[in-house]
């Protein structure tokens, strides 16, 4: 099992980020998400420590108001990363301007495609303008579409395009009927799970502060949902999340 999108050097992990690593250790790996240069450079140090560990890095659209990482800061480390991200656009929060949002968007999307590695897409809101910019800028290219909350015509439409689709914690709560649906209809081929710990930790652990072993909740969650055993979900979304950051096993 894998969980492909987790914070582990954001602050409120990074403090007791060996204890948490420990007790996801059953993992067969976790994907760190970095969200700007100094994240990076502690997920570099952890992946010595750990090397089941993978990074990403980008700013996310969130913070693209506030500056950006460039394509300069990044070139150094550019062995260390597995994917571009997270970096997509939010009009729901809409924390930066939406045309800033989308300018950083497609640098980003120009700069995984020359590095020719996935991105890691964060969406809310926005999917007519995201698949409008992926179209144009990324044909062809690969991405998992993180933390999805969108309707299952938006899910159709990522995986026309030969997205993965990721499935969080908020699969699990009892207000996401809708995205239950989604999860029933999307085929596994396409599926990854993730915890994006800190965040949003899957029942039975709402409210706590969410890590990487919490993962198996939500894989348990999927499978009884598709009527699947708990191994076939954690293999297969596994397999998957290898193919897209071609991860060594
Ligand atoms: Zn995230």
């Amino acid at each position: 099992m894998i969980d492909s999108h987790a914070h582990l050097t954001s602050s409120e992990l990074y403090q007791e980020v060996d204890a948490i690593v420990d007790r996801a250790s059953s993992l067969e790996h976790i994907v760190n998400i970095c969200t700007d240069l100094e994240s990076l450079i502690k997920g570099i140090e952890l992946k010595k420590r750990y090397p089941f560990i993978y990074n990403t890095c980008s700013t996310t659209p969130h913070d693209v108001k506030a500056g950006v990482v460039t394509r300069e800061q990044l070139l150094p480390y550019k062995n260390d990363l597995v994917a571009i991200g997270e970096t997509g656009l939010d009009y729901y929060y809409e924390h930066s301007p939406k045309e800033d949002q989308k300018r950083v968007f497609v640098e980003y999307l120009l700069l995984a495609k020359e590095w020719n590695l996935p991105v890691v897409i964060h969406c809310r809101e926005a999917f007519n303008d995201l698949y409008d910019l992926m179209d144009q800028y990324f044909q062809g290219q690969k991405a998992v579409l993180h933390c999805f909350t969108g309707t299952l015509d938006e899910a159709k439409e990522g995986i026309k395009r030969g997205y993965f689709v990721s499935m969080s914690g908020i699969v699990t709560f009892k207000k996401s009927v809708d995205l239950q649906q989604v999860a029933k209809w999307l085929p596994l081929e396409s599926m990854l799970i993730e915890t994006d710990s800190p965040y949003l930790a899957p029942l039975p652990y709402r409210g706590q502060r969410n890590e990487p072993a919490f993962i198996q909740a939500t894989c348990q969650f999927i499978a009884d949902l598709k009527g699947l055993s708990f191994d076939e979900v954690a293999n297969k979304t596994a397999e998957n999340t290898k193919k897209l950051f071609a991860l060594k096993s």
